[in-house]
């Protein structure tokens, strides 16, 4: 017996298929190498006397009191007890069966972090299992904790896994094992046992820390799996060719200088190496493909205008996306701005231009208009481009590695391909960029546009809300213009825009004498345009949003920012988020409000954004905080990553790679490449 598709399993319709398939997770064997994020000790049970905050541990016993309080909105709250003692279980959102499940008298067992609060010991949104008569043994083996992602929970991760993993012990599932026993010291069938049920007794420390033979069998193939992936594709690029641009071309030349005298301010030295970079890039008859990394607010906008400028000079197109409309729409006017007065066309295309304006926009980028601007629309099917060989995307971290090969093949022509720049202000810790980012050549922007000064971030608890809306009233007195963000505290964006919208009344009724702007994704587009253009202008004085202004958005004159639920956030978004400030000369502060009381991960996640302003100290942080699966994102992003192997730590197994490579049949290789890189080779395919 052997491999099956996963829709062959219980529960798994079309959709569910789908979103399994953005992991990468397509057959049954696929699910084997979607390996735990981390273990969970669920072997044991902790008496509640011994409990303590910071803990993460499992307790049993039965609930002795159980009540819904009203505070801001409805909350679960019951007692457990055991004979040593007691603790509380807080759920500040609940369904009726966990209200059901926690009545006075049930038998349960509890998995989560230990917290202090104010009535003493609690757990919040603890994991319950109902204990029947028969209550099931604690499990022999560690439970693993997967990586998901929207719309696949934990808990089918868990059950496709185990599904999995006993027709593999059994033998109804039969993976070929490539490498031979003397190329190894573990078969992959133990491997995989060892590494999704590891026995509580088994050397776990050297498990999570990657030494243990299991994690090594198997980062050992899927460096393989990378290494052939990265050969065959140097070989084909080898092949590619692209239109040269070339900026010695005296009339590229003249307009080029021309666009750098006219955006008003000379370029960083970072600005100029990039910029440098990327014309000779675009000057070979090999197509560019590179990244571009620069924090927030480092002046990408400028680069990708110059790579604009060399294109339309050459008498070629040039497209830029951006992945919102907001964002596109600001790139449009600062580059119609640039680019206009040089006599180069700037098309505006997104999903919301319709009617005549489309038609003629399309009709345009047919005939060879030089620039377009705008969101994904750009690569849907009827945009025809006369000529495109400079395909930009900014935030390429927002699009799909699909998405981004759409673009590039439009200008797909006579055996050319376009040259591709990406840029991304989600800086890759420099650790990671080099395998996240084979196959792209890398810039960074490292320098600050001059003037900035580092914005200062203070914690304050939410319980203080009036005393940050008396300082932020004397801030808007000076002039000064802000923003209150209110990010995603539900997964629905109808809930986040309706609590907003509650914010925003709030706000606007305590600040009456200034003008309160809202702004969120569910509004349409051209209203959100004007709110922003309006906030520009400078006559609203506070904007209250939704994450819709996390990537981007430049006002230079906001100086302050105010963000809710922050202890909800991960360190990338808030790094994003603040980044909105201090672009301007006044001092810019960051007020990060959050829920207490805080775990531990919040805790050092608010310390390290008060203590560094530094995109890559940020990302460094949040690597460790979470491991590099969270960091880079799933295999969508379109990044190369190992699941498993860790270059810093795996480095001497790079030998037996090479030596492997040279030897293996070329059906071992396609299976290998298959099995861990799947799908996402394609991406690198142009
Ligand atoms: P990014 O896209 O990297 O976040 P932007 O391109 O939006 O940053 O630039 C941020 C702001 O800095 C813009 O207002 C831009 O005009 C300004 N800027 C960019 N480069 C410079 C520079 N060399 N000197 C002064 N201001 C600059
Ligand atoms: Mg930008």
């Amino acid at each position: 017996m052997s491999d099956r598709l996963l829709t062959e399993s219980k529960g798994v319709g079309a959709r569910v298929a789908q979103r399994l398939a953005t992991l990468g997770l397509v057959r049954e064997s696929d699910v084997l190498f979607h390996l735990p994020l981390r273990y969970e000790d669920r072997t044991t049970l902790t008496p509640l006397n011994a409990i303590r905050p910071g803990l993460w541990c499992q307790v049993e016993g039965t609930i002795v009191h159980q009540t819904i309080r009203y505070a801001r909105s409805r909350m679960l709250v019951a007692t457990l007890a055991d004979e040593s003692g007691q603790v509380l279980l807080r759920f500040f959102r609940f369904y009726p069966n966990q209200q059901r499940l926690l009545t006075e008298g049930a038998r349960v067992r509890c998995f989560g972090e230990v917290r202090l609060g104010s009535g003493g010991f609690e757990m919040a949104h603890p994991q319950c299992l109902p204990l029947g008569e028969n209550p099931p043994p604690l499990p022999d083996h560690l439970s693993a904790i997967y990586p998901t992602t929207q719309g696949v929970s934990q808990a089918l991760l868990v059950r496709l896994i185990n599904s999995a993993l006993d027709r593999l012990d059994s033998g109804a599932l039969v993976l070929k094992d490539w490498l031979s026993p003397q190329q190894t010291s573990i078969s992959l069938k133990e491997a995989l046992l060892a590494v999704h049920r590891p026995k509580a007794e088994d050397n776990i420390a050297a498990l999570i820390e990657g030494i243990h033979p299991a994690v090594r069998r198997l980062a050992l193939e899927e460096m393989l799996a990378h290494h052939l992936t990265i050969a065959r594709q140097n070989k084909a690029r080898a092949q590619q060719r692209a239109q040269a641009l070339r900026l010695t071309d005296p009339h590229v030349k003249d307009l080029f200088d021309r666009f750098l005298a006219g955006v008003g301010f000379a370029p960083t030295s970072a600005q100029s190496r990039v910029i440098e970079e990327i014309t000779q890039d675009l000057a070979s008859q090999q197509p560019m493909r590179r990244l571009l990394q620069g924090d927030v607010g480092s002046g990408k906008t400028l680069v990708a205008g110059a790579a604009l400028v060399v294109a339309a000079g050459s008498g070629v197109q040039a497209a830029m996306i951006a992945p919102t409309e907001l964002l596109a729409e600001q790139h449009h006017r600062t580059l119609k701005g640039w680019l206009e007065p040089l006599g180069i066309e700037v098309i505006w295309l997104t999903g919301k231009v319709t009617g005549k304006a489309r038609e003629a926009a399309l009709a345009r980028i047919a005939e060879g208009a030089s620039v377009v601007v705008g969101t994904h629309a750009i690569f849907q099917e009827p945009v025809v481009f006369k000529h495109l060989a400079l395909a930009i995307v900014d935030e390429q971290h927002r699009f799909g590695v699909h998405q981004r090969l759409a673009l590039a093949n439009k200008g797909k022509r006579e055996g050319q391909l376009p040259h591709q720049l990406v840029m991304t202000a989600t800086p890759i810790p420099r650790t990671l960029a080099m395998t996240a980012y084979a196959g792209l050549d890398v810039s960074v922007i490292d320098v600050l546009p001059p003037g900035r000064k580092p914005v200062q971030t203070v914690a304050m608890s939410s319980q203080r809300r009036d005393e940050v809306i008396e300082r932020l009233k004397s801030a808007l007195a000076e002039g000064r213009q802000a923003y209150w963000v209110c990010p995603l505290i539900e997964e629905s964006d109808v809930l986040e825009a309706e609590a907003a919208e509650t914010r925003a009344a709030e706000l606007a009724e305590a600040l009456r004498d200034f003008q309160v702007g809202l702004i969120h994704g569910r509004l349409k587009s051209k209203d959100k345009q004007a709110i922003m253009a309006k906030f520009e202008a400078g006559d609203l004085d506070l904007l209250v949003a939704t994450t819709v202004i996390e990537v981007g958005v430049d006002v230079p004159n906001a100086s302050l920012m105010m963000i809710e639920n922050a202890e909800r956030l991960g360190l990338s978004q808030l790094h994003q988020l603040r980044g909105r400030v201090g672009r301007g000369s006044a001092q810019a502060v960051c007020v990060l409000l959050y829920k207490p009381p805080l775990g531990q991960m919040a805790t050092e996640r608010l310390k390290v954004m008060r203590e560094t302003t530094d995109g890559f100290v940020i990302a460094e942080k949040d690597l460790e905080l979470r491991g590099p699966g969270e960091v880079l994102g799933t295999r969508q992003t379109g990044m190369m990553r190992f699941r498993i192997a860790d270059l810093a730590r795996d480095g001497r197994l790079l030998d037996t790679v090479h030596a492997l490579a040279e030897t293996i049949a070329p059906e071992a290789a396609d299976a290998i490449i298959d099995r861990w890189i799947g799908q996402a080779e394609a991406y690198v395919e142009v």
